[in-house]
């Protein structure tokens, strides 16, 4: 059994560490250096050729689409861009690399020494970047016969070439002192903010559900004024969530091994989605020398200014001019702002909107309802079993009078169980408002006479102030009334 310390505890005593790398696979049509198709999904094998299965003689090619991608992620990361660069064989054995070596870069990385700025709970932390290199996936090995789909216990291992050869771009940063108890949230911003980057450059999909941009994260722990500790290296960190888990976790266990007395090994370690936990890989004391050299099979590379240039000039809206332009028109303070971020439903949001609901309405649903529900089952919002034109539709006929926020909500339970479209939903589990008129009026006249100041400004045109009244009718009717009627029936009255 593990021992964990509490966490609070754990960064009262030490100071965390942390570093972060980041793979991420590129959208482009051909891989790294030969012309086979990185189309998903295809047949095991279907996509290679005699350089990606490296036969005998044959000679690799860079990908010049993969080149421009990485130079503009470098750029989008305040990089410096190599005036000079090549490629290198990192030598090891892995069955799913049918090489026995990895085209990566070394000492000549494509890009180096930037910064990405992230501010969590209104402080700013810069994550200086080390380097940004190019470099070429790897296959996959599948294990068959067994319950798990481990090795362990299966019966035989196959091993899927396509994937081998597509362009992989490694993003380090440099160790990042100073977050504190925030270290989890700095971790799980940056990986967002790298994350939204790359995807507004428009040159990988970053999906780390579907393993497109996969996370390492690197914890040491010191006292203060004392030299940095052993680092853990916890691989293939797959959400955000678990991003900002590992840390904690590693948090949580290094600091209990440090107070008895014990050292940190430095390992490879992985992360336990099921349980969050993270355990022990390959000891990395005892770890290859991957025998780094030049490749000679591939001509070094001198990115031109001019064509660096032309890159920079071709960069869309940074993410966060974006994120403050999408807060201005949707009307948003800094703090609902910042759960919008928090949650993850910039995108769910600005989709809803562009299916046709008011910004407010897409904000109330992701951020109240769906968040609730995705945080219940630990789950990232974007998974949930509802699409933003689905919200869009039910907040539509909350707008038409045909539900209720409540109703809406019991709509959400059959959208998310499978049952079809909200309007389907709706229809067939008999969800409507019942709106008697007579009595909404009476609630209306009721809820005028307590409110008479409130009252006096709807009749001086200020139709916002209606919310006041509805609310009490709805409070009245216990929720039962659909709020657009009881809204109409105020403004008819009271103009
Ligand atoms: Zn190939």
């Amino acid at each position: 059994m593990t021992k964990l310390n509490d966490y609070d505890k754990a960064v009262e005593t030490y100071e965390p560490v942390l570093g972060l790398e980041t793979h991420i696979e590129l959208d482009t049509n051909t891989k790294m250096f030969c012309g086979c198709s990185t189309t998903f999904g295809a047949e095991p094998n279907t996509q290679t050729c005699p350089v990606c299965l490296a036969l005998p003689g044959a000679l690799p090619v860079a990908n010049k689409a993969a080149v421009e991608a990485t130079i503009k992620i470098g750029l989008a990361l305040n990089c410096h861009i190599a005036e000079w660069t090549r490629f290198a064989r990192k030598n090891y054995f892995y069955p799913d690399m049918p090489k026995n070596f990895q085209t990566s870069q070394y000492e000549e990385p494509l890009c180096e020494n930037g910064y990405v700025d992230v501010v969590v709970e209104g402080k700013e932390y810069r994550i200086e970047i080390e380097r940004v290199h190019l470099e070429e996936d790897t296959g996959k090995t599948l294990h068959v016969g067994g319950a798990t789909g481990r090795i362990h216990g299966a019966t035989e291992s196959l091993v899927d070439y396509n994937r081998a050869g597509i362009p992989l771009v490694e993003i380090v940063t440099r160790p990042v002192p100073g977050t504190g108890a925030l270290a989890p949230e700095v971790a799980r911003a940056y990986t967002a903010e790298l994350r939204d980057i790359v995807r507004a450059l428009g040159v990988s999909d970053v999906r780390m559900e579907q393993g497109s941009l996969r996370c390492d994260v690197n914890l040491s722990l010191n006292l203060p004024g004392q030299p940095w500790g052993t680092r853990t290296e916890t691989k293939n960190v797959n959400s955000l969530r678990s991003v900002e888990r590992a840390v904690r976790y590693e948090v949580r266990r290094q600091s209990a091994l440090l107070d008895a007395g014990e050292r940190i090994f430095q390992e490879t370690r992985h992360f336990q989605e099921a349980t969050g936990e993270t355990r022990a890989g390959r000891s990395k004391e005892e770890a290859t020398d991957y025998r780094y050299f030049p490749e000679p099979d591939l001509a070094v590379m001198e990115p031109s200014r001019e064509w660096v240039e032309r890159l920079r000039s071709e960069l869309p809206e940074p993410p966060r001019k974006r994120r403050e332009r999408l807060q201005a028109e949707w009307s948003l303070g800094d703090k609902e702002m910042q759960s919008v971020v928090n949650a993850d439903a910039i995108e769910l949001i600005e989709a809803t909107v562009a299916a046709g609901t008011t910004p407010s309405g897409a904000v109330k649903w992701w951020l109240g309802e769906l968040s609730r529900r995705a945080n219940e089952s630990g789950e990232e919002l974007a998974a949930l079993a509802i699409t933003p034109a689905q919200v869009a539709q039910l907040q539509g006929m909350v707008d038409d009078g045909r539900l209720n926020d409540k109703l809406a909500r019991q709509v959400i339970d059959g959208v998310i169980a499978g049952e079809g479209d909200p309007a389907d939903v709706a229809a067939k589990r008999g969800l409507e408002v019942v709106s008697d008129t007579g009595a909404l009026e009476a609630a209306v006249e009721e809820a005028i006479a307590a409110n008479p100041a409130v009252a006096d400004k709807i009749r001086g045109g200020t139709h916002a102030a209606a919310g006041v009244l509805i609310g009490a009718v709805m409070k009245a009717t216990k929720g039962q009334a659909d709020a657009g009627t009881v809204r109409q029936i105020i403004l008819d009255k009271l103009s």
